[in-house]
């Protein structure tokens, strides 16, 4: 069965279809469905999976389907390092050719005036590191008041470099009536924890 199945708009299928694909990944089948029924996702996944995917294509189709308040961001994905979030970034602009959504790269090495420039403009997506983040929270940047839907994309490897504090007090700072997709490639006793902090009756989803 192709990506036609699963539930998403046709200028996303466009996008999908241009990218070259063809055939969704196990996890990609499983979790999308999951995702556009509003429901929390808690996904035991490797990179190489097609994880990305998984949670951008239907993030981005329920945000296709209304409009922006006040241009607030309407949802975060956190990545532990600037090499993933370059590459979701990447993701998201391939497959949103045919979409009016757009995103802020939040991430380290980056100018920081051309960054709050695009937050001024106002944005659908935050993609970012915690750090960054946080750096421009503080200096009153950013709201993320109306951030209803969450990605925590490799939540082993947050927690490897020490960002669980600062992913802790991100996701106080967001709405608690929410979304939130949790990925990770291991499910230490730790990282189940935090899942059970952030997620509210997630559906498991292993690969
Ligand atoms: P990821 O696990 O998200 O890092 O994806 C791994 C690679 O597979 C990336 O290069 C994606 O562009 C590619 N990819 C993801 N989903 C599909 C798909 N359904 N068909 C073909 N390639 C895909």
């Amino acid at each position: 069965p192709g990506f036609d199945t699963l539930g998403l708009g046709e200028e996303l299928l466009r996008g999908i279809a241009e990218a070259g694909y063809v055939t969704p990944t196990p996890i990609q089948a499983q979790a999308i469905p999951i995702v556009l029924m509003g429901r929390d996702v808690l996904g035991v996944a490797q990179t190489g999976t097609g994880k990305t995917a998984s949670f951008v294509l239907p993030m981005m189709d329920i945000l296709s389907g209304s409009r922006a308040k006040a241009r607030m961001p309407r949802s975060l994905i956190l990545e532990p390092t600037r090499e993933l979030a370059l590459q979701v970034a990447e993701n998201f602009v391939k497959y949103g050719k045919h979409l009016k959504l757009n995103h802020a790269l939040l991430i380290g090495g980056e100018s920081m005036d051309e960054q709050k420039a695009i937050l001024n403009q106002g944005v659908d997506v935050l993609i970012a590191t915690p750090g960054r983040l946080l750096d421009l929270f503080d200096r009153g940047r950013i709201l993320l008041a109306d951030c209803k839907i969450l990605v925590i994309d490799e939540a082993d490897r947050m927690l490897d470099m020490g960002f669980i504090p600062d992913v802790e007090r991100i996701v106080s700072m967001l709405p608690p009536l929410r979304q939130t997709l949790f990925f990770s490639a291991t499910m230490a006793p730790e990282i189940r924890k935090l899942a059970d902090a952030f997620l509210q009756n997630p559906k498991e989803i292993k690969v």
